[in-house]
């Protein structure tokens, strides 16, 4: 197999690993597991990262902050109920998560961007008569992409949120998404411990269609990982799907 002439710049990468690159393809790159650069790229962004972080085994425990909750990982036990809780606007969290909302909330405001909360804490009875309601309105098929049965719903964990725009526009709608408070969730959330749990695109991954409005607290720790790695869902971050 012979290789095209590889250029200064890519010959000096060469020494470090594999190198991964969103660069457009260009001919050095037909071989495969070969460096690729281009100069003016490359000398403006920094070397990408050669070695992938460990991917952390999913926490099940619905005590910890980190718990992955989703339509194969029930809360253990599916008839857990937080210890303790916060009133935020008349919605119930955990108080962790409560503080981080109220902080978020009052930044959001500052910036022009009022939010209101929506629907926090859910027990297991609550969750129950609302996949039954659900189940009558639309089938339930359709009930299954939008709503969680009792057990598998991450509101029954106190660590999440469905918020909305003061205005009450685009009320647990997708258009939040396109809102002034849609748009300040999206971007900032994760500052605040959070992340906009099912995001565009992610069904077949995280089991339930877009939702801009529901935020699940994970802490800072998970949230700064999961934004400066770029990864779209918990399942990502917990190895559940393969990272690209
Ligand atoms: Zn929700």
């Amino acid at each position: 197999m012979s290789y095209p002439r590889r250029s200064a710049l890519a010959a000096a990468l060469a020494g470090a690993a594999l190198l991964l690159t969103s660069l457009p393809a260009s001919p050095a790159a037909a071989a495969p597991l070969r460096p690729v650069a281009s100069v003016g790229a490359a000398a403006a962004a920094p070397a990408p990262v050669t070695t992938k972080p460990a991917v952390p085994k999913p926490l099940r425990d619905p005590r910890n902050i980190g718990v992955l909750v989703n339509k194969t990982h029930p809360l253990k036990p599916k008839s857990y109920v937080p210890k303790g809780h916060v009133r935020v606007q008349g919605q119930r969290l955990r108080a962790e998560p409560a503080a981080a909302l109220k902080k978020m909330m009052r930044d959001a405001k500052a910036s022009g961007a009022r939010l209101v909360t929506v629907s926090g804490y859910r027990s297991y009875s609550t969750q129950k008569s609302l996949f039954a309601r659900y189940t009558r309105a639309y089938g339930a098929t359709y009930a299954a992409r939008i709503s969680a049965r009792p057990g598998y719903s991450e509101h029954q964990t106190g660590l999440t949120m469905d918020v909305g725009a003061a205005s009450g526009a685009c009320r647990l709608g997708a258009c939040l998404g396109n809102t002034k408070a849609g748009r300040w969730v999206a971007k900032n959330a994760w500052k605040y411990g959070y992340i906009v749990r099912y995001p565009k695109g992610q069904e077949k991954v995280a089991g339930y269609t877009y939702e801009p409005w529901h935020l699940r607290y994970v802490g800072v720790k998970i949230s700064t990982a999961m934004k400066k790695g770029k990864i779209p869902t918990l399942e990502h971050y917990y190895g559940q799907v393969k990272r690209r």
